[in-house]
């Protein structure tokens, strides 16, 4: 689907991300539970053209995806050499940087199939509050801010992925506040200004586990829940679905939904839609829905979730 892109997923992959590492000595421990890593909030630079110095941008084929730019991961293979950034093999994935890698470097064809949707299904995000839950390279939410979300957030597990991919793809996909300069030039390219735009100022980005990240934004007094969650490639592993499933209960405002996609299951980790499926059944707060099966290559899922019960 997006061969000529360097970080897009490969499907000679296994199509599995690779485990968290646990922090826990106990192997018992180690076995079920994600690891605990602390969230904390990616502060927006105040010089956002620094953001995209030494950076390599790089369009997004495809017509639907005019305009996108984002970084280019050969660029950060560059920047940590002896780091095995494209590596197919998922566990040395998780060698990357001392700690733990969860795939977020490179874009997971889910993303893909989501943003085909938001098209087709002309999904509105004017005045929503949305969530990129599991970010990555961020598309989803940089998708949702261009067409005039409210506010919105990414997170990730890994810091890195938030300094080196989102916040750059950020950067360079949402406009500014003056965006005259340079109106010839695709958004990656155009010369940004030194004060943070309009737009930028409504992102926020976040790295660290689901549990902390909630106990992050919920500490906020004046915390607003979300009207749309996105998420794509994030139910791979039922160990985390328990956090996941809270994470949800706890961030989506009642009349909210998420949209998540998914392969049908995630070979090597266990993971899958119908395991999360009975999962979400089983705890019979949320109702799911199938929007679409993408029956090509390795079969995905595109699923919403919305409250049994809304206010
Ligand atoms: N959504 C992106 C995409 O489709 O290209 C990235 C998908 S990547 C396979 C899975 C993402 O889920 C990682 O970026 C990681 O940050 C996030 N993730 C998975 N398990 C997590 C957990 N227990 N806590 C926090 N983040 C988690």
């Amino acid at each position: 689907k997006c061969s000529s892109l360097g970080n897009a997923a490969s499907s000679e992959d296994t199509g599995s991300p690779p485990p968290i590492a646990n922090r826990s000595d106990d192997p018992e421990a180690c076995k079920h539970q994600p690891s605990w890593k602390p969230a904390k909030e990616h502060v927006m630079p105040k010089d956002v053209n620094h953001v995209l110095e030494n950076t390599v941008l790089e369009m997004l084929p495809g017509p639907q995806h005019a305009n996108t730019a984002v970084v280019k991961t050969v660029s950060l293979k560059e920047k940590f050499p002896g780091e095995n950034i494209l590596s197919k093999s998922f566990s040395s994935h998780s060698d990357l940087i001392p700690g733990v890698y969860e795939g977020g470097l490179k874009i997971w064809e889910c993303t893909f199939d989501l943003l085909t949707y938001f098209t087709k299904a002309k999904v509105k995000f004017a005045g929503q509050k949305v969530l990129d839950l599991g970010c990555g390279s961020g598309l989803l939410g940089i998708t949702a801010s261009k067409g005039g979300a409210r506010e919105v957030h990414f997170q990730d597990y890994n810091g890195l992925v938030i300094d080196e991919v989102t916040l750059p793809n950020v950067v360079a996909n949402v406009p500014l506040q003056d965006d005259s300069n340079g109106k010839n030039e695709p958004d990656g390219k155009r010369q940004r200004k030194s004060e943070v735009g309009r737009e930028i100022c409504k992102c926020r980005l976040f790295s660290g586990e689901w549990a902390e990240f909630c106990k992050l934004v919920l500490r906020e007094k004046l915390f607003v829940k979300y009207d749309l969650i996105l998420t794509s490639e994030t139910i791979y592993n039922p160990d985390y679905y328990s956090t996941l499933h809270e994470t949800f209960l706890r961030l989506l405002s009642r009349n909210g939904r998420v949209l998540l996609a998914s392969k049908a299951h995630y070979f090597g980790v266990g993971g899958g839609v119908h395991l999360f499926q009975k999962f979400v059944e089983e705890k019979g707060v949320f109702e799911t829905r199938t929007l679409e099966v993408i029956d090509e290559g390795l079969k995905r899922f595109l699923m919403e979730m919305t409250f049994k019960h809304p206010s």
